[in-house]
C-alpha cells in the first residue's frame, strides 16, 4: 500500500466533541467546518467514528538504546545499575546493530502516531565517538519526510570537547549530557554550554536524575537566559522533592530564561525510589507547578525496553496515562504535554486540526480524548505533512454473548 494524500478528512470527531470536515492543503490544514452531508469523494478520507487529534511528539527518547532489553537481560535496578548494564553491552555493539534497533523504534513511534522525536544518542568516552550518531542519523534519513528526528549528542561522564565536536559534525543537532553524573558538575555543564555557544546550537541536558541531590536547572537558566536557541532541562526528578519555598526561585528563573522542562514519568517511576521501599517517591517533575509558573513543560516516553526501563510501547497514550495517574494532570493537560507542548519545547511549528497548522494528525477509534487515553486504541491513522503514512485496523472475534431468552 502506498501513502495517500486525502483532500478532505470527513466526519471526524474533534476532542471538543464537534464533528467536522477538515480540508488538507498540501502539508497544512485548510478550512475546518461542521461535517457536511455531501457524498464522499474518492479523495476524501472518511473518519466517521474516529477521534482526530494533533499528532503527538516525543521530546525525550533514546533510539540508540531502545529495544536492547532482550539481548542484554539486565538485572532490575536503579540508574547506576542501568548505566552499568548499558555500558557493558554497548562497548561490544557496532553501528549496524544500533541502526537496526533505531529503525525498529522509529517505526513503532510513527505507527503509533508520533511525527516528531528528539533522541539523545551516546557519545562514548572511549572508542568510536560517532558510532551511535551515525547509526541514528542513517535511520533518520530512512524516514525523511515522514517523521522529524532531532539528535542530541549525549556526553558521557568525562567531557571530551573534540569527541562532542565530531558528534555534531556527524549529524547531531543539539548538545546534551548528564552533568549531574560528573565529578565536577558545574565545570562539566560549562564545557558543554561553551561548545553549544561556539556552534550556535540548542542544548538539552539530563538536568538531574536523583531524588535527594543536585539539579543543574538553576545553572542552566542563569547561564542561558539571553540565548535564542532551544534550551531544555530533562527529567528534573529532584524538583519533585522540593517544597514550594525551595522550588519557586528555580521555576521563576526557568520561566524568565525560556528554559523548557521535559518530564519522563515512566523511566523515573522505574529507576527512582529503589532506596525508599516505604512511601516510595514517584520522582516525576512537578509538571502542574512548572506550568503554573510559566515554564513550557512536556513529557517523553524516554526509554523503550532497555536497561533503563524494561517496558514501554513508544506510545504517547502510555505517557499521557501515566501523567494522569502518577502526576495528577487532567487528561487534557496530559495530552497537551505529549503533543502541543512537546512540539513547543522542541522548537517545532504547531500541528493539529486547526486552520493553518501543520497537517500532522492522529486519528484513533474513540469517542473522546478520555476514552483514547484510557484505552490507547490499536486502530489508528497517522497523517504526516498531509499524507496518510500509517494505518492500523484491527479485527476481533468473540464468542456471542449468552442471551437470557435463549436459555
Ligand atoms: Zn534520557
Amino acid at each position: 500500500m502506498s501513502s495517500f494524500s486525502p483532500r478532505r478528512l470527513r466526519r471526524a470527531t474533534l476532542a471538543d466533541g464537534q464533528v467536522v470536515d477538515v480540508e488538507i492543503d498540501a502539508d497544512k490544514v485548510g478550512l475546518v467546518r461542521p461535517a457536511s452531508t455531501a457524498p464522499l469523494a474518492l479523495d476524501d478520507l472518511d473518519l466517521e467514528g474516529w477521534l482526530l487529534l494533533a499528532a503527538p511528539a516525543d521530546p525525550h527518547t533514546h533510539l540508540d538504546k531502545a529495544l536492547s532489553w532482550d539481548a542484554i537481560q539486565p538485572p532490575s535496578g536503579d540508574l547506576d545499575r542501568a548505566i552499568a548494564s548499558w555500558l557493558d553491552y554497548s562497548s561490544g555493539v557496532d553501528e549496524d546493530e544500533i541502526h537496526d534497533r533505531s529503525l525498529q523504534a522509529i517505526e513503532r513511534y510513527l505507527g503509533n502516531g508520533t511525527t516528531a522525536i528528539r533522541t539523545h544518542v551516546d557519545v562514548p568516552a572511549e572508542g568510536d565517538a560517532t558510532r551511535g550518531v551515525r547509526a541514528v542519523a542513517r535511520a533518520r534519513e530512512a524516514f525523511a519526510g515522514l517523521i522529524d528526528v532531532e539528535i542530541v549528542a549525549l556526553a558521557g561522564r568525562e567531557i571530551d570537547p573534540a569527541r562532542m565536536e565530531s558528534a555534531l559534525a556527524a549529524g547531531a543537532d543539539l548538545v546534551g549530557g548528564a552533568p549531574h553524573l560528573a565529578p565536577d558538575e558545574g565545570g562539566d555543564l560549562e564545557a558543554l554550554l561553551r561548545l553549544a555557544e561556539r556552534h550556535g546550537v540548542g542544548v538539552d541536558f539530563h538536568a538531574d536524575e536523583a531524588l535527594r541531590h543536585g539539579t543543574t536547572l538553576a545553572h542552566l537558566s542563569r547561564r542561558t537566559r539571553d540565548w535564542s536557541v532551544t534550551r531544555t532541562a530533562s527529567h528534573c526528578v529532584r524538583l519533585s522533592m522540593l517544597d514550594d519555598a525551595e522550588l519557586a526561585p528555580l521555576l521563576i528563573d526557568a520561566a524568565r530564561a525560556g528554559v523548557g522542562v521535559i518530564a519522563n514519568p515512566m523511566t523515573n517511576l522505574y529507576l527512582q525510589g529503589w532506596g525508599d521501599p516505604v512511601a516510595t517517591p514517584r520522582g516525576i517533575a512537578p509538571i502542574r507547578k512548572l506550568r503554573a509558573a510559566g515554564v513550557v513543560t512536556a513529557a517523553g516516553g524516554d526509554n523503550v525496553r532497555d536497561p533503563f526501563n524494561p517496558l514501554g510501547r513508544a506510545d504517547p497514550f502510555e505517557t499521557a496515562m501515566l501523567l494522569v495517574v502518577a502526576a495528577h494532570l487532567s487528561i487534557e493537560e496530559a495530552w497537551d504535554a505529549v503533543s502541543a507542548s512537546a512540539r513547543r519545547v522542541m522548537g517545532l511549528p504547531p500541528a493539529g486540526p486547526v486552520d493553518g497548522l501543520r497537517a500532522d494528525l492522529l486519528a484513533v477509534r474513540a469517542d473522546s480524548l478520555a476514552e483514547a487515553v484510557a484505552s490507547a486504541p490499536a486502530d489508528r491513522i497517522v497523517i504526516s505533512r498531509g499524507r496518510v503514512v500509517a494505518r492500523a485496523d484491527t479485527t476481533r472475534w468473540m464468542v456471542p454473548r449468552t442471551r437470557k431468552e435463549d436459555q
